[in-house]
């Protein structure tokens, strides 16, 4: 039957990976709404906008044509024909993204393509920031994942070869922008369960989601 989680919370929380696992367990497929928004800001950045001039980001994100991967084993991305699968994950996308994911319209329009890959798929892990209050409301679990930022930190530079001080900042910025901003702020859903992955394995978290989805 069908079934829909949504996983949601800050970045190095363990979202990415414990999504992915999770999709793979259940036979299905997965949705990072991250690389959307990173994705829609690599063209931003590629058409040489102003970043503090949101129409004509909204204009951009609105004629990107993305192509968006829901294999939990390998969920490719491309804007445009291009593949960008590295580049989103590179320094500049990563410093430019909140701001792109400030704008309503940008919003708007993503939401609603989230929304159009949730219904056409039966089996759906879906991981971002809005997921539960937003994206999918009636989701049939709800998780909102934390972790010490010290962890988190720890976590994403181990995955990029960045300093831990200089990631740990990066990561308290956009937590910052993005609890902060106007439309769909990072929150926890009220029926969202909670879990801290400080100092707990992965596989431990992803059974315990199953243990949930099965009761
Ligand atoms: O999860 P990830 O770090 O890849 O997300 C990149 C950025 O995209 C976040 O910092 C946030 O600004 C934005 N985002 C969002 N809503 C989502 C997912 C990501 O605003 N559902």
């Amino acid at each position: 039957e069908k079934c829909v989680v949504a996983v949601d919370g800050p970045s190095g929380s363990g979202k990415s990976t414990v999504s992915r696992r999770l999709a793979s367990r259940i036979d299905g497929v997965y949705l990072d709404t991250g690389a959307m928004y990173r994705a829609v800001t690599w063209a931003v950045l590629q058409a040489g906008v102003d970043l503090g001039d949101p129409d004509a980001i909204a204009k951009i994100a609105l004629e990107t044509e993305l192509s968006i991967g829901t294999d939990p084993t390998a969920p490719h991305f491309a804007a445009n024909g291009v593949n960008v699968d590295a580049p989103i994950r590179g320094a500049e996308v990563t410093q430019a993204v909140s701001a792109v994911a400030a704008v309503p319209s940008v919003r708007k329009h993503l939401v609603a393509l989230q929304r159009a890959i949730i219904a056409g798929h039966p089996r759906i892990i879906v991981e971002g920031r809005d997921i539960a209050s937003v994206v999918a409301p009636d989701a049939d679990l709800k998780v909102y994942l934390t972790a010490s930022a010290a962890a988190r930190a720890q976590r994403r530079s181990s995955e990029d070869a960045a300093d831990v001080a200089a990631t740990q900042a990066d990561l308290a910025r956009r937590d910052q922008l993005d609890s902060s901003r106007k439309t769909d702020p990072l929150r926890q859903a009220d029926d969202a369960i909670e879990v801290d992955t400080t100092g707990i394995g992965i596989d431990e978290v992803v059974a315990y989601l199953l243990n949930l989805l099965n009761s």
